[in-house]
């Protein structure tokens, strides 16, 4: 932090945290206004560690349980900090509907509490929101023969009614290749020269933003953000977001695998085939596309003649690609490019070599042409699409180079992947499979502790899982906590006051195999129809491989013919409305993977059992986890217990907290995996969950105990 910072942090106003606690504490503010109110011991406690975390810039970890209320201990001290030290806080999710809850829900009912109007705002990333100049440019070109014609005329039509602009409030669903033409870029944003900016919807959310004490944003963008003040814009100015100190992270558990994600890159022929089909196109001898546009205001236009023969070269460099990586892929359908493979890869690598010298030519003959046009010129259309598009080009450049030095970039995970077509997207004459190349960061821990941290005056994370064991030592280690200052670092947890010794039953089948046996298989194909029954169905099955799943669904319709409530499994229909029948018909069962595993909310008895049919270990050959497991063998540890362990515990506490969401919820967590008490590591499991009634016996047992559990 410089001189100016610490001067301006002196001059700060600590908030005072018995009078924050006051609100939410008997005959306080919440309980004057609330019928339902009971005050929270553990939620006062939680919103003065948070205030303590404001006044002395601390980073605070802080796992809250089910039940214990941490918007409002967060929200509190994060409105009197921003109101009274004019300094914006931000408020960084890792799912929509918790941006949702807090912006509909809980920041108009602070205002309540604390008597005073909050400007606050939600801020998606600006691709969520239309360009009104692409959309009039689009709308004004529509090709006959492009399949989006009529997408963008219902966006078009919707976009005149719309007072936001936002993708998530059209009615209907646009399709990725309609929308994309039509959203805003920064890239294609013209700025104050654009005919549209005064009423641009990107520029009034940023406004309101510049003005917001308080902004919510998901991870995704803080972290697009946090990348473009490292890249030079500084923390001192506007880059995204507007600048900030102080940082609220719930569903904190998410960071690593937001941030992972976000600062990944991945290409395919289709991602650089629909760009350069923008770019330039022949058919039936006529040329078109944003460089035919462009190349007549430039005094480069003869350049263009080189556009087709590059573009044939670049799709063949990109089939030789392919057919090396599917040679060298065989029957695997992912690998990763490391020491033990570097050799095989070699053709591959030769390959990727002749893509990125094309795609090189061809991007340094865009920006040839574009250097061309004329300042007053400048204001056409396709040369702000073409210079979207000749950016993310050159990121697959830099990409498709970075193969080459993987050696040298031992920071990152290189990887490709052989995918399918759907048989109904194929176009004739193309090949089914394709493959995809993907840069991964191997670890984001340096980049949060200088990129976050470091620049931070305080920052909070919360989340009901953070804690693996009974520690935060992996959460910190894969966060870049644990490189902190860490005088600063400050890790509790507040448990769930819900009476889960009383309202949850856990139980295991001490006659199932062990899951690495051929039998396993068809045992729960047996054991989960009679599980449902016991419970009467009002149950959530979560597996870790859609392949196990889609058989154990189809041996439960057989089973259980008859049975009167719905039968569904993901994949069936849109999973929120597959969420909203389970929660609307008592009796429903839902077959589920991956991302029914967490945030979803389904309170009530519609939901009376969990069952979880195998630990979430992540699959080994997983190339980013197998890269991360091998940097900590490499470095002496073991990468069982260090890594594969705690990231499934965190995922099965996330799994189990599907049940429980109120007070009076009550239910049963069948896990259909011994493991958890016959292995040595199954004790990280168990310590991790809340304390309750458990029970480990024969199959016959427990479908008795748990109907009586339930119905009792
Ligand atoms: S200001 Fe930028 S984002 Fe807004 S309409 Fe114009 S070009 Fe599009």
């Amino acid at each position: 932090m410089d001189e100016n910072q610490e001067t301006e942090e002196n001059s700060l106003e600590i908030i005072d945290r018995e009078t924050a606690a006051s609100y939410i504490s008997s005959g306080g503010a919440l309980d004057k206004i609330s019928d339902a109110f009971e005050e929270r011991p553990v939620q006062i406690e939680l919103l003065k560690c948070i205030t303590d975390a404001f006044n002395n810039n601390l980073l605070g970890v802080y796992e809250a349980g089910t039940g214990v209320g941490k918007s409002y201990a967060y929200l509190i001290p994060s409105v009197l900090w921003a109101v009274k030290n004019k300094e914006r806080v931000i408020i960084s999710t890792g799912t929509i509907n918790l941006q949702q809850q807090l912006c509909e829900k809980d920041i108009p009912a602070v205002e309540k509490i604390l008597g005073k109007k909050i400007k606050f705002v939600l801020m998606k990333g600006r691709q969520n929101y239309i360009c009104k100049r692409r959309l009039m440019e689009a709308a004004s070109v529509l090709d006959l023969f492009e399949d989006d014609t009529e997408e963008i005329k219902r966006i078009s039509d919707w976009a005149e009614e719309s007072s936001t602009g936002s993708k998530s409030d059209i009615s209907f669903m646009p399709s990725e290749n309609a929308w994309t033409r039509v959203n805003s870029e920064s890239d294609a944003c013209m700025g104050k020269r654009c005919p549209f900016f005064n009423e641009c919807f990107v520029m009034k959310v940023r406004k309101q933003a510049a003005d917001a004490a308080i902004i919510v944003v998901n991870h995704h963008l803080l972290f697009a953000d946090i990348e473009s003040r490292m890249n030079g814009s500084g923390y001192d100015d506007a880059a995204v977001l507007p600048p900030y100190r102080r940082i609220i992270f719930d569903e904190a558990h998410g960071i690593e695998s937001a941030a992972t994600s976000f600062f990944s890159e991945s290409v395919n022929r289709f991602k650089i085939n629909k760009l350069l089909f923008q770019m330039y196109r022949k058919r039936k001898g006529s040329e078109s596309g944003h460089l035919c546009s462009i190349a007549v205001f430039s005094k480069n236009e003869e350049k263009i003649e080189e556009a087709y023969s590059l573009i044939s070269k670049i799709k063949s460099d990109f089939v030789n690609l392919e057919i090396a990586a599917k040679d060298l892929l065989a029957k695997e359908s992912t690998m990763r490019l490391c020491d033990s493979t570097a050799r095989s890869f070699g053709p591959f690598l030769v390959s990727a070599s002749e893509l990125a010298v094309s795609l090189g030519n061809f991007t340094n003959l865009v920006h040839l042409i574009l250097e061309g046009v004329s300042d007053e010129d400048k204001s056409v259309p396709s040369y702000w699409e073409s210079k979207i598009i000749l950016g993310r080009l050159e990121n697959y450049v830099i990409l498709i180079k970075n193969f080459s030095m993987w050696d040298e970039k031992r920071q990152n995970v290189y990887w490709i992947q052989k995918k399918r077509l759907p048989p109904d997207l194929l176009k004739a004459g193309e090949d089914l499979d394709y493959v995809t190349l993907t840069e991964t960061p191997l670890d984001i821990s340096s980049l949060m502790n200088s990129g976050v941290y470091e620049q931070m005056s305080s920052v909070v994370c919360t989340s009901a899982t953070l804690r693996t064991g009974r520690d935060f030592r992996f959460w910190c280690g894969r966060t870049g906590m644990l490189y902190a200052e860490q005088s600063r670092v400050d890790c509790k947890d507040f448990l769930s006051p819900f009476p889960y010794e009383k309202n949850m039953f856990f139980v295991i089948p001490s006659d199932a195999p062990l899951p690495d046996r051929p039998e396993f298989q068809q045992w729960i194909e047996m054991a989960i129809p009679r599980l449902i029954r016991a419970a009467e169905g009002r149950t959530l099955v979560l597996f870790t491989s859609y392949e196990s799943l889609k058989s154990a669904y189809k041996s439960a319709t057989g089973y259980l013919k008859g049975f009167g409530g719905l039968l569904m499994k993901q994949g069936d229909d849109d999973n929120a409305k597959l969420l909203e029948k389970f929660k609307n018909d008592n009796e429903s069962v839902l077959f589920a993977t991956d991302s029914f595993w967490q945030g979803i909310d389904i309170p009530g008895e519609s939901l009376s059992q969990v069952i979880i049919v195998k630990l979430p270990f992540t699959v080994p050959n997983d190339p980013v986890f197998t890269a991360r497991s091998e940097a900590i063998e490499k470095r002496g540890g073991n990468s069982f217990m260090e890594l594969s362990v705690p990231e499934a515990v965190i995922k099965f506490r996330q799994g189990i907290g599907r049940l429980i969401r109120r007070s009076d919820d009550k239910g049963v967590v069948t896990v259909l995996d011994r493991r958890i008490y016959e292995k040595r590591y199954g004790i990280n499991f168990t310590l991790s969950m809340p304390d309750c009634k458990k029970c480990y016996e024969p199959l016959d047992e427990i479908c008795k105990k748990i109907n009586g559990f339930i119905f009792q």
